[in-house]
């Protein structure tokens, strides 16, 4: 396995040539684009490394499917599916467009940056604090790293020039969908985008929904398995941003990725795997990170279709 990983980073990394690093959040353009890395890890624990693992990235947009997992165990489905629907939408992740034309104006799922700020306004807490540390507390038992936390360079450059994801939320307050104070929904969504990880946090976060919500620290399931369905449907259907439906059938694994270049994949019972490449595409995702995935899909059978 670590030679299979090694092999398929040497023959892939040219792609990174191909892309470029995310600029509209200022401090991400600072990543360099030129790494490749990633970490395999299976259902008994057992971790594979290749290439330039060790790189430190914010998660960005592979907080959204864990942030709903949480707000799901807080409220449940129904109150949560009365403010994000289930359905792709074939526009970019921070795309505006539909919010207007569609009635009722709710959000069309939890991954796009609509959909995930709705979800991040259902945390419970008493105050920002609580509901941020309950966040990062899951993201910490599931990724079963306890030092995990925010980049703060990242979450105040994301903070300073997030205008539109402002644009977003006040939006959604005007339609009834955000309840509340919008600028602190916002400060915890901005927060939950700047957590810090490598590739083997994000491998082992995808473990843990591979293993239906399994915890390998304290042996127990933490979440119900329907809930890590739900999750892992929508990473199928929009995990990979206006490009899900491609990477369906090329790779064929339930993932999300981020502006940062990361992608999170659950192979369901089998494994989890991070991988990080900055440079991304024109819709978003690593470019080099999904040719990795689409080779090692094939190598090792991992699509689920
Ligand atoms: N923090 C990013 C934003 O809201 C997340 C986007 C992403 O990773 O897709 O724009």
């Amino acid at each position: 396995m670590q030679l299979l990983l090694k092999k398929l980073i040497e023959k892939n990394r040219d792609w990174v040539n191909h892309g470029k690093a995310a600029n509209y959040i200022p401090e991400l353009n600072k990543m360099d684009s030129k790494n490749l890395g990633v970490v395999l890890v299976d259902t008994g624990g057992k971790v594979y490394r290749a290439g330039d693992y060790q790189v430190k990235f914010t998660v960005q947009s592979m907080s959204k499917p864990i942030v709903l997992l949480l707000a799901l165990l807080d409220n449940g489905e129904d109150t949560v599916f009365k403010k994000v629907g289930k359905e792709p939408t074939g526009d970019p992740f921070n795309s505006m467009v539909k919010l207007e034309t569609l009635n009722p104006s709710k959000p069309l799922n939890p991954m796009i940056n609509a959909g995930a700020i709705a979800v991040t306004s259902l945390i419970r807490g008493k105050s920002k604090e609580e509901k941020f540390f309950r966040i990062l507390d899951l993201f910490r038992k599931i990724s079963q790293n306890p030092k995990l936390d925010i980049n703060m360079d990242v979450y105040l450059s994301e903070k300073k020039t997030g205008d539109r994801n402002r644009s977003i939320a006040y939006f959604l307050r005007d339609v009834g969908i955000l309840e509340g104070d919008v600028e602190e929904i916002l400060d915890l969504y901005f927060r939950q985008c700047s957590i810090e990880v490598t590739c083997e946090d994000v491998a082992n976060m995808g473990m843990f929904l591979a293993n239906q919500g399994f915890d390998r620290g304290s042996g127990k399931n933490i979440v119900p398995k329907y809930l890590t369905q739900i999750v892992k449907t929508f990473m199928v259907t929009c995990g990979m941003y206006d490009a899900s439906g491609e990477y369906a059938i090329n790779v064929g694994i339930p993932s999300k990725s981020g502006v940062s270049g990361g992608i999170m994949c659950a192979v369901p019972n089998k494994m989890g795997i991070g991988v990080i490449g900055p440079a991304l595409d024109l819709k978003g995702n690593s470019i080099a990170g999904i040719k990795i995935l689409e080779d090692l899909s094939k190598e090792l059978k991992l699509s689920i279709f």
